[in-house]
């Protein structure tokens, strides 16, 4: 996995005000790596692939980190903290997995929120991810999916709800016919909302879909999902 990212020297300059820090632990590193010493031992050999079922043909989904520990935190951090600049370092690493995923893209987009929920939390960290991914991979990129009704949140369902709870909640616009579609997330477990949105995808037209996530939790049935997250807290 890249350890090293390039860096210009505006963002060398930057760095002196808001240090680079490692995306395993947090700590402080040197501007230019992704990762600690402490943490490169801990990154997986090989991203993660996953194969979603959809209702013709399924959807494979990669990650190159294991939603866990200090990874964990990092994405909580872009999450919850408003620490959007930690797109642009977990979008390289996931440019590297976007890169053994098959096929050629023609465009990226993401998983999209509900407008209540992006009220409520400001910004879409998939978006976020989504568009420093394209900037890696030099590819157009925009919002085409549309959620299109409430859901609850994934996390505290057990897996066959997930499912239901996102069956039928995307629309795409017709402007993905014909494209090959890099469709992004943060965080993928059972794959449902993926699923979902690759079908809307796929019914408005477009040629091929395969997802990309920063990460990739294990599934934890609801009640020990919800020990975790308040452990975490
Ligand atoms: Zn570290």
């Amino acid at each position: 996995m890249k350890i090293l990212r390039p860096l210009t020297w505006k963002e060398r300059l930057l760095c002196l005000v808001f240090p680079a820090r490692c995306l395993g632990c947090g700590r402080a590193v040197l501007p230019q790596r992704l990762f600690c010493e402490d943490c490169v031992p801990k990154l997986p050999k090989e991203p993660f692939f996953q194969q979603i079922p959809l209702e013709e043909g399924s959807l494979t989904v990669g990650a190159p980190l294991p939603y866990q520990e200090g990874f964990r935190q990092t994405l909580h951090r872009l999450k919850f903290q408003e620490e959007w600049g930690l797109s642009k370092p977990l979008a390289l690493v996931m440019a590297e997995t976007a890169g053994a995923l098959p096929g050629e893209f023609t465009l990226v987009t993401w998983v999209p929120m509900s407008d209540k929920k992006l009220r409520m939390r400001g910004y879409n960290q998939s978006a976020l991810l989504g568009r420093a991914v394209a900037k890696e991979l030099g590819l157009p990129c925009g919002e085409v999916l549309e959620q299109v009704r409430e859901t609850e949140t994934q996390h505290l369902l057990g897996r066959s709800q997930r499912a239901d709870n996102v069956r039928g909640a995307y629309q795409a616009k017709p402007r993905v016919g014909g494209e090959r579609v890099l469709l992004v997330d943060d965080i993928v477990t059972t794959g449902a909302t993926m699923g979902s949105c690759a079908q809307a995808l796929y019914q408005a037209g477009a040629c091929w879909v395969a997802g990309l996530c920063a990460a990739r939790s294990p599934y934890r049935p609801p009640e020990q999902e919800a020990e975790h997250t308040e452990s975490f807290w």
